[in-house]
């Protein structure tokens, strides 16, 4: 599975584990991912229980607002990856491939599927489609991609995380890089926002002084 991290992968993490899937885990570094987050997963890997944990790097991959002077990606929002996915799930299908799995997972909500494309129905059918044509021990393990949080709103990822005792304390929503969450960017004050409308208490918030 493709983890990242953040609370929407580690949630499914813990979904296949309770599922008693075994698991092997693939973190992706581009450009400018914090070490902190990378450091998260490890964590998280470690403490829901993971076979393997791989790390592959790919310094080039940048998000939109680390590209300078792209017109053509002048409208995407700026934590936009060029053919993120694509790139993403053909990783973790050679990772698959090699390992003789059946399924990948990853966390992507509705509230994703809303501002990327490549998060939706349409893009993974394709996907699906395409890696098994490539394939034969693709298709002979019937890979399937699961997306399980691609119905749910990120505050309803929470209360799930929340219920089924995702480790949230060593979770990583920050987008800058330090030792602790800025509380101040845009994936801090989204963090935020979703455990206070789930009714959550974020175990990073009741830490802070
Ligand atoms: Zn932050």
């Amino acid at each position: 599975m493709l983890l990242s991290g953040g609370i929407d992968s580690a949630t499914c993490l813990c979904l296949a584990r309770r599922d008693g899937y075994s698991t092997r885990a693939l973190t992706i570094e581009i450009h400018g991912t914090s070490p902190s987050e990378v450091r998260a997963a490890r964590s998280i890997g470690r403490r829901v229980g993971v076979l393997e944990h791989r790390l592959v790097r790919l310094p080039d991959l940048r998000e939109a607002a680390d590209i300078a002077g792209s017109r053509a990606l002048k409208s995407v929002p700026p934590t936009f990856i060029p053919m993120k996915n694509a790139v993403y799930y053909s990783l973790a299908a050679g990772f698959a491939e090699e390992k003789g799995s059946g399924l990948i997972i990853g966390g992507h909500n509705a509230d994703d599927a809303r501002v990327f494309d490549d998060t939706r129905d349409d893009f993974f059918a394709g996907l699906e489609k395409a890696l098994l044509t490539g394939s034969p021990r693709l298709k002979r393990s019937g890979l399937r991609i699961l997306r399980p949080l691609k119905q749910m709103s990120k505050p309803e990822v929470v209360a799930m995380a929340a219920s089924i005792g995702v480790p949230l304390e060593l979770t990583w929503s920050c987008h800058r890089a330090g030792e602790a969450h800025c509380w101040r960017c845009d994936g801090c004050r989204g963090r935020a926002a979703a455990f206070a409308a789930a009714g959550v208490e974020d175990p990073l918030t009741s830490k802070k002084v």
